[in-house]
């Protein structure tokens, strides 16, 4: 596993890695928030009857709830998924444009005071490449600031200093915490990929074998696979721990490659046992990618001393819903036949 250096691995690194962690966070929050808008547009609707610049507005108020109650309909539609920062900074845009308006021209005689509430909340909201999200603040406090020096002169110095105050708290803690948020979710993901990674070999460990069987399987699994090192304890005592290690990793080098061209995932399943989860294989397919891997572990050249393997198969693709404690029990038994009549051989069962 590629160790990941604190504090060096830019955004734009930690935000593809963690694409799916950061879109659900985001959508969940296009959802809440456009709620909360839209249920917040009742404040100044209920306020109508005793505020005159309420009341101007009623119709305004109204038609926002609507739109901002729409944004959070779609933002439920799955195809919706990909536009949701599009729908996060038109909605926030929107409420940029609201708070806007109610400082340069509905209380043109008052400082902005929503508009500073807006500045600080929404670098807080969602997760995005924090320059866009400044540029995004910076563009608003432009436009504000235009605005109130045609039609708010008299207090314009006031607002501009006290928006840029905002604008650059929110910026700077936005950023913060964007940043705190994407290494969180990196954590995250390098936790999960140790916890099912075994560590001298680099392959999937023996508790993710089973959390796949138990989950539901990508494709019908056609078999399973169980490979057994020969006399790995005299190539222990012969060798030493180190050289067996290295005899471990050239295997698991080995069945890597069996990965990459068949669509078969090895598992570490116990000391120098593995198991092979093969998927979408015929009988045949199966037999033959077996027979391939105890060849090329009997004719490797390269890196540590030569050593055999024994394998057991046990072909399922012919059941509808197999029992997989019974294919790992036939797949060993399978294995056993195979030490039984001389090792360094594959043997193959019908599961059941
Ligand atoms: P057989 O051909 O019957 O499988 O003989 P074997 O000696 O391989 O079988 P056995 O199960 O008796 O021994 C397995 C040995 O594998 C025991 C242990 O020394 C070695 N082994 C298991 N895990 C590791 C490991 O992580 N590193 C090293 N170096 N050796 C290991
Ligand atoms: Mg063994
Ligand atoms: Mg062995």
């Amino acid at each position: 596993m590629k160790r990941v250096g604190k504090g060096r691995t830019s955004y734009r690194t930690l935000a593809a890695r963690n694409k799916a962690a950061i879109d659900a966070y985001n959508r969940h929050n296009l959802f809440v928030l456009s709620l909360m808008g839209a249920l917040m547009m009742l404040i100044p609707i209920a306020s109508a009857p005793y505020s005159t610049s309420k009341r101007s507005l009623l119709p305004v108020y109204i038609v926002l709830m609507v739109c901002i109650l729409l944004l959070t309909v779609v933002s439920r539609v799955p195809s919706f998924e990909r536009f949701t920062l599009i729908g996060l900074y038109v909605g926030f845009s929107v409420f940029f444009a609201l708070a806007v308006y109610l400082s340069v021209f509905n209380s043109p005689h008052m400082r902005a005071t929503i508009l500073i509430g807006v500045f600080c909340i929404v670098p807080l909201a969602f997760i995005d490449n924090p320059l866009r999200m400044n540029l995004f603040i910076a563009t608003w406090f432009v436009i504000h600031t235009a605005l109130a020096y045609i039609y708010k002169r008299p207090f314009v110095l006031d607002d501009a200093i006290n928006t840029l105050a905002f604008a650059i708290m929110g910026g700077f803690f936005g950023t913060i915490t964007t940043k705190l948020r994407v290494r969180s979710y990196e954590d995250q993901r390098l936790l999960v990929i140790k916890g099912e990674t075994d560590a001298l070999t680099g392959l999937y460990n023996r508790h993710k074998l089973f959390e796949t069987l138990a989950g539901k399987a990508r494709e019908p699994l056609s078999g399973i696979m169980m490979i057994d090192i020969d006399h790995f304890k005299e190539y222990n005592d012969h060798y030493g721990h180190i050289v067996a290690d290295e005899a471990m990793q050239h295997l698991a080098s080995i069945l890597k490659e069996v990965e990459r061209r068949a669509s078969i995932t090895f598992y570490r399943y116990g000391g120098e046992e593995f198991v092979g989860l093969a998927y979408a294989l015929t009988e045949l397919e199966l037999a033959s990618h077996s027979e391939a891997l105890r060849g090329s572990v009997e004719s490797a050249e390269v890196g540590t001393p030569a050593f055999t393997i024994s394998i057991g198969v046990a072909y399922c693709g012919d059941e509808a819903n197999p029992s997989y404690q019974k294919v790992i029990k036939q797949a060993d038994e399978a294995v056993f036949e195979a030490k039984r009549s001389g090792r360094n051989r594959v043997v193959m069962l019908r599961a059941l």
